[in-house]
């Protein structure tokens, strides 16, 4: 019995070894990414139930690493924030983010670019500067840009984030709370932080309409964002009968693989364009 715990445990721990250093390796790839052409961005469109048109795209990020092929950012944006690389990374994206809205709204297809901050970005003291100067290098208007934030983002240090907060929202620049609903700690951020827009989690629309719990919970936290007055999305919408039940609560606008998945920002261009002509 001895022996085998012994072999049990060198087994383990080669185990952990092998772990390790697989994630140094893909800490160390990371590094080099975006200088080599890995890394790039995905759009997903958000249909607004009223006006029946797209009206924002959300981006996100994709790493097609060179021998691993796609990882997915589930696994690679927590390294990038351990390591501090999602400040390059986040730059980066809010840039190409920004710079292809332009695209859009020169070929007459205006929407609203979303770009994820990750909660390490909300330390960052110069962010509203950051954003600015984007904004004024790519010819965006700030109306056209939205910056998805976490409650555990602005939870960590909620004074400063804030502060930081405010500044980004004074250039005009949208604010969405994301993943709502997810979090561990009370709603008095809803007041705190000068939001315009909160995301319901998938976690509540993918038992819709047949589970009752999740059915009052999302017509619950709609009335909530109405009352604030923040518009509100449904992320993960995949089915008509989820759409039709959103539709009926008043929710705002919808995402999900039920509209389109994530795609190339020349997709979207065509995806936008028939958008237009329906
Ligand atoms: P998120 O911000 O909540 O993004 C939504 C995720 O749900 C995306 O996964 C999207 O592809 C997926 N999704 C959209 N519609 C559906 C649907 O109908 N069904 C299902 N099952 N899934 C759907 P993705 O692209 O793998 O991203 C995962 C997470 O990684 C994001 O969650 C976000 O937290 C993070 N992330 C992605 N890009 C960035 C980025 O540029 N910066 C930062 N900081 N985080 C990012
Ligand atoms: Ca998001
Ligand atoms: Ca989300
Ligand atoms: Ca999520």
């Amino acid at each position: 019995a001895k022996d085998r715990g012994r072999s049990t445990y060198h087994f383990y721990s080669s185990q952990m070894n092998a772990h390790g250093q697989a994630q140094l390796e893909l800490q160390s790839s990371l590094r080099r990414a975006l200088e080599r052409g890995e890394i790039s961005l995905v759009y997903q469109p958000k249909l607004d139930l009223r006006k029946r048109s797209v009206t924002g795209v959300e981006a996100l990020m994709r790493w097609q690493h060179p021998t691993l092929g796609p990882v997915s950012p589930a696994q690679f944006i927590p390294l990038a924030e351990e390591t501090g690389l999602i400040e390059s990374l986040g730059r980066w994206a809010l840039q190409t983010a920004c710079r292809d809205a332009v695209m859009w709204r020169d070929a007459g297809m205006p929407v609203q670019v979303s770009v994820n901050l990750s909660p390490r970005q909300l330390n960052l003291p110069h962010l509203a500067t950051e954003v600015s100067q984007i904004l004024a290098d790519s010819g965006l208007e700030p109306g056209l840009l939205e910056l998805e934030i976490t409650e555990s983002g602005v939870m960590q240090n909620p004074a400063r984030a804030a502060s930081l907060l405010q500044e980004v929202r004074a250039l005009g620049v949208s604010l969405a709370i994301d993943d709502f609903g997810t979090g561990y700690s009370s709603l008095s951020y809803l007041q705190r932080f000068p939001l315009s827009t909160l995301k319901i989690d998938r976690s509540f629309i993918k038992d819709l309409p047949g589970d009752a719990d999740a059915a009052s919970l999302t017509s619950g936290i709609v009335g909530l964002a109405q009352r604030l007055r923040m518009k509100v999305v449904a992320e993960g919408v995949e089915t008509v009968e989820q759409l039709g039940f959103l539709r009926a609560q008043g929710c705002d606008l919808i995402q999900g693989y039920y509209l389109s998945k994530p795609i190339p920002a020349e997709e979207m261009s065509g995806f936008l364009a028939r958008d237009l002509r329906n």
